[in-house]
């Protein structure tokens, strides 16, 4: 069987578009893009009132080119809603204290809203030192330990990180109810697995993480309303480890013959109610929760 495609709000096998699976398109560009364009009206909107236009600073330290790319694409989303954007690049062998010093002065720097820094960074780079170091109120991925806090007790005014935002926000929009679902992560990073389980609690689904350590991981995915895939794992979750009607979430970008493929295997499609497509599902709402973020980080500074 060759793989679905998402088209139409759904999925079709590309050899017979009248052949439906049973999902629906959890549409992360479509989604974003509802984002982008709130985010350019209020933008817009703020700046015809005199007040002051957002500036998001991104920092790159070495030459990875995923990590370029990313960064590029961010700045470009940045600048296409009105955001202003500055990027500042360091050499692979830039030395934790250097970075700390950046830090500092993009923090007291008046002009700068939100301070992205691109990971994974070099190994020689202590990023919890440099994380803790972020001015709270200008950490756009929510990785303070402040604004982590605050989203661990499900107190407001803690910056949500991005990818977990954006998963949440995903499922909202396309109309998945989550109150009182099953909630299954596979994977449990403070980037994404754990505060993708906080927040979906906090929108009251009973929520389990699974990861490496876990028994019998497909007792668990079979019995998800929602299942989160973020494990990084090419195939690691197979057609018959989905309950069927689950809205599927696949986070992950690995790397497969040259194509980006997520964590779940073939004919998924034909079982879930919503499944994500990968690429174009949570990769475009983490960029657009980034961009509501630094919007929202200058609205605090300066309401
Ligand atoms: P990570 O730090 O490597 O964490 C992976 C998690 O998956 C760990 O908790 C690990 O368990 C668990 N795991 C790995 N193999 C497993 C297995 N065989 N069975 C059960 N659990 C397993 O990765 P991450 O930073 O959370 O990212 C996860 C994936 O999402 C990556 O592919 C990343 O590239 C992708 N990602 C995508 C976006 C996006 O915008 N689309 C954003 C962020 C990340 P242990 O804790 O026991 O090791």
């Amino acid at each position: 069987m060759s793989c679905p495609k998402p088209r139409g709000g759904t999925w079709v096998f590309p050899e017979n578009d009248n052949e439906r699976v049973t999902a629906r398109v959890l549409d992360g560009k479509a989604v974003a893009k509802q984002i982008f364009d709130d985010v350019a009206n209020a933008v817009a909107d703020r700046v015809a009132a005199g007040r002051s236009r957002p500036k998001l600073a991104t920092v790159l330290v070495g030459d990875d080119a995923a990590s370029r790319q990313y960064v590029e694409l961010k700045q470009r989303n940045a600048r296409s809603v009105g955001i202003e954007s500055v990027d500042h690049r360091l050499s692979a062998e830039t030395t934790t204290d250097e970075l700390l010093e950046l830090v500092d002065r993009l923090n007291r720097d008046e002009t700068v809203s939100a301070i992205l820094i691109q990971q994974p960074a070099p190994r020689q780079i202590d990023m919890a030192r440099v994380v803790v170091a972020l001015d709270p109120v200008k950490d756009v991925d929510g990785f303070h330990p402040f604004n982590a806090g605050l989203v661990a007790l499900g107190l407001p005014g803690g910056v949500e990180p991005c990818t977990p935002a954006g998963i949440v926000l995903l499922l909202e929009r396309s109309g998945v109810p989550i109150e009182g679902a099953d909630a299954v992560i596979v994977g449990r990073s403070n980037l994404v697995g754990k505060p993708t389980g906080l927040l979906l609690l906090k929108r009251h689904a009973t929520v389990t993480l699974c990861h490496t350590r876990t028994k019998d991981l497909a007792s668990h995915t079979r019995e998800a309303d929602i299942l989160v895939g973020a494990a990084g794992r090419a195939n690691l979750i197979s057609r018959d480890m989905v309950k069927p009607g689950a809205a599927v979430v696949d986070v992950s970008t690995n790397w497969v013959d040259g194509r980006q493929v997520g964590d779940f295997g073939p004919g998924v499609a034909d079982v879930a109610g919503w499944l994500s497509p990968n690429p174009g599902g949570v990769g475009p709402m983490t960029r657009a929760m980034l961009i509501k973020n630094t919007y929202e980080a200058e609205l605090r500074r300066r309401p």
